[in-house]
């Protein structure tokens, strides 16, 4: 059994079906749902005795206790946070209370945990923290990509909260020894990814006929990893990772964000031409750019595939097929998602605990 917290969020939930499918272990689900979190996401596991579901906040000490007390999970796999750097702009106290208080109150109830754990169950014990590359900072054109050992200058409060997460997690092992594993990942994209961020809004908008919104010149370049890809490297870390180390996960697909929205459309033009004629790329309009906004992140993923063996099965060209095909075939769930219908779905379907 493990205990995986945001199951019900972009990264989360394809990590639960991941999970479920390729290793078939159960898991217990803790997620607060807000905005982020879709349980329409995990449907497929409906009556599926392995994933069980708990509406739950990660800061609720007493409510995470007594899950680990029932469960007794082997591991817990952080994931649950805010996770939008706009959203934190205009208002950075969800952040700190869910990605810094609630990541401590999680910590402390685990530390009581695996403390009280013996033997080989405690040996085995592991919480795996999942982290962004965005604690990094920004990188100038010409500087090498970030490794494990680049110091952390984090610019806005989104990867400030995630850099102070990451500094308890690291120091719950130096101070107390917990068994911990870190992981910092370059930009995911895929199914179930809310379309407020680049790659589903660009899908989701250009199909409406609305302008395809690109902030400042569009040049600011991130590294891009298929979700997929993400979820089988955080499998591989929990599995054969070294505790108290942080391991990096990135695709070595650096792109400037116009070429990302440029590739968007073109497939688009080839998977469902437009209806009027001409190219979904007439729909982007440059809007004014994100205060702080990073220029480059890019993430040197080598220590990972060295000392793990773990590498991308994806290319960014055939995630980001498969990721258009995906929001094609799923109409209804963009849909339910912006008109909130999932929710009145919900809560025909679950209990919360
Ligand atoms: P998301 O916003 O899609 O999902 C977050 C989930 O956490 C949601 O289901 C939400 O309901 C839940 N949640 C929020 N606050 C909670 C709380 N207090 N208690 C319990 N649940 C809560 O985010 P995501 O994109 O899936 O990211 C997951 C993790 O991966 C985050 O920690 C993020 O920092 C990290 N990450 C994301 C990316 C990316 O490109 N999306 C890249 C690297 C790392």
């Amino acid at each position: 059994m493990i205990l995986v917290t945001g199951g019900a969020g972009f990264i989360g939930s394809n990590f639960v079906l991941d999970w479920v499918s390729a290793v078939g272990e159960p898991v217990v689900n803790l997620d607060k749902l807000t905005y982020a979190g879709n349980l329409e996401n995990l449907r497929s596991l409906q009556g599926d005795g392995r994933h069980q579901f708990v509406q739950g906040d990660i800061g609720d000490g007493a409510l995470v206790e007594s899950l680990l007390a029932r469960h007794r999970p082997r591991a817990i796999l952080n994931f649950a946070a805010e996770s939008h750097v706009d959203r934190s702009i205009h208002a950075p106290g969800t952040f700190i209370e869910t990605n810094v208080v609630g990541t401590f109150r999680l910590l402390e109830a685990v530390r009581a945990y695996w403390g009280a754990l013996q033997g080989a169950e405690r040996e085995a014990f592991r919480f795996l923290h999942v982290s962004t590359d965005e604690v990094y900072g920004s990188l100038g054109p010409r500087d090498p990509a970030f490794t494990e050992q680049h110091r952390y200058e984090p610019n806005s409060p989104y990867s400030a909260s995630k850099a102070a997460s990451d500094h308890l997690v690291r120091a719950y092992h130096h101070t107390y020894g917990l068994p911990v594993l870190t992981t910092n990942c370059s930009n995911n994209y895929g199914p179930y990814h809310f379309p407020e961020k680049l790659i589903p809004l660009m899908i989701v908008n250009a199909l409406a006929g609305k302008p395809l919104p690109v902030y400042g010149d569009g040049q600011q370049v991130r590294d891009w990893l298929y979700v997929g890809d993400h979820c089988s490297a955080i499998r591989r870390v929990l599995e054969a990772g070294r505790t108290g180390e942080t391991y990096n996960v990135g695709g070595w697909n650096e792109k400037a964000n116009l070429d990302v929205v440029r590739t968007v459309c073109a497939l688009l033009d080839e998977l469902k031409p437009r209806a009027g004629g001409g190219s979904y790329g007439e729909q982007v309009t440059f809007v004014k750019d994100r205060p702080g906004h990073d220029r480059r992140y890019a993430i040197d993923a080598r220590r990972l595939e060295r000392e793990l063996g773990w590498k991308p099965a994806e290319t960014f060209e055939t995630g980001l097929r498969k990721t258009v095909q995906w929001y094609l075939a799923n109409t209804a769930w963009v849909e339910h998602v912006q008109s909130g219908a999932y929710r009145e779905w919900i809560a025909t379907q679950y209990a919360s605990a």
